[in-house]
């Protein structure tokens, strides 16, 4: 008897599960049918389709209020034409810092965080807008370990910026470590912090392509960080068959238009590209190109609007808020 009545209810399992299925594939099945009419009668745009598709196997970006119990805050701060990154776990990381001009706002952030030493402090490449502050940031916290990429020497031309930073770093005792790639630094509370670049494949002309690239996992919730990178350093990430999707990209090089190709932003998939970039900068930074490339996917913020946007995450939503400075 109860043989009988277990095998009845293994078989309208089993039957249940396939009416499931075939009722997914039907919804799917006209879910296609139904965009393909739309974008048929121009209401719907591919693009459109390609981002909310995005959107909807990323949801868990929200627009909201500080979250002070949040596993880990990051910070992409607004140093006007340049970057500077801001991660808060267990552990402090500091990735870049801008031009000299920011070195106080910088040190302002850190102190009204409550910072005293920062774990790690990554200089993605050795441009002034990266680094330019980079030696007041040495002499004024204490620091754990100083990151710095290997690149050919003729295209770190020294400035006085990289001079400075190089006479702190010794004074202070500190050594510059070019990470490898697949390096994992633990930033604590279920968050690390993992190397992808500069990659020993890396040949370029170009001193962005050597920029340190790394991935902050936080539970699911996921940032790529790119520093300066072009499709050049671009494509070298995607040769080397890393997972690059992320739930939020810094995107590279201020939004140039040789940077966030579409290929590259195939495999990233970001729901959210945040670019740091100054106001009415020299260069045209962020490129139109490269705004609609990333618009396929993302919802774009900028620095240069928005001011420090900050972000935090309980491992598995990333809840974002702006600091208009
Ligand atoms: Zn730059």
């Amino acid at each position: 008897m109860s043989k009988r009545s277990s095998r009845r209810e293994k078989i309208s399992f089993s039957d249940m599960l396939q009416k499931i299925t075939a009722a997914m594939l039907i919804l799917l099945l006209t879910a296609g049918i139904a965009a393909a009419a739309l974008i048929e009668a121009g209401l719907l745009s591919e693009e459109s389709l390609e981002k909310l598709v995005s959107r909807a196997w990323s949801p868990r970006i929200t627009y909201g209020t500080d979250d002070e119990d949040a596993l880990v805050r990051v910070t992409i701060a607004d140093v006007g034409q340049g970057d500077c990154i801001l991660i808060e776990g267990e552990k402090t990381v500091l990735i870049d810092c801008g031009e000299y001009e920011y070195a106080d706002h910088v040190s302002a952030l850190l102190r009204s965080r409550s910072i005293e030493r920062l774990d790690m402090v990554i200089v993605t490449h050795q441009h002034t807008d990266h680094m330019g502050g980079m030696a007041q940031i040495i002499y004024g916290f204490d620091i754990g370990r100083l990151m710095m990429p290997e690149a050919p020497q003729e295209l770190t031309a020294p400035t006085r910026a990289y001079e400075t930073m190089l006479t702190a770093a010794e004074e202070k005792g500190l050594e510059l470590t070019s990470p490898k790639a697949g390096y994992i630094y633990p930033v604590g509370n279920e968050t690390k912090l993992t190397f992808l670049s500069p990659l020993p494949n890396t040949a370029s002309d170009d001193l962005n392509d050597y920029s340190i690239v790394c991935r902050l996992d936080c539970g699911s919730a996921s940032w790529l960080f790119t520093g300066d990178l072009t499709e050049h350093g671009e494509k070298a990430l995607l040769d080397s068959g890393v997972s690059l999707k992320a739930d939020v990209l810094k995107v590279g090089h201020h939004g140039s238009a040789e940077s966030s190709s579409r290929e590259f932003l195939a495999r990233v998939k970001p729901a959210l590209a945040v670019i740091s970039v100054g106001a009415g900068n020299d260069y045209g930074h962020p490129a139109p190109e490269a705004l609609k490339r990333l618009g396929r996917y993302a919802h774009i913020m900028r620095t240069d609007e928005a001011g420090d946007i900050v972000m935090y995450s309980d491992g598995s939503r990333i809840n974002v808020v702006t600091k208009n400075n």
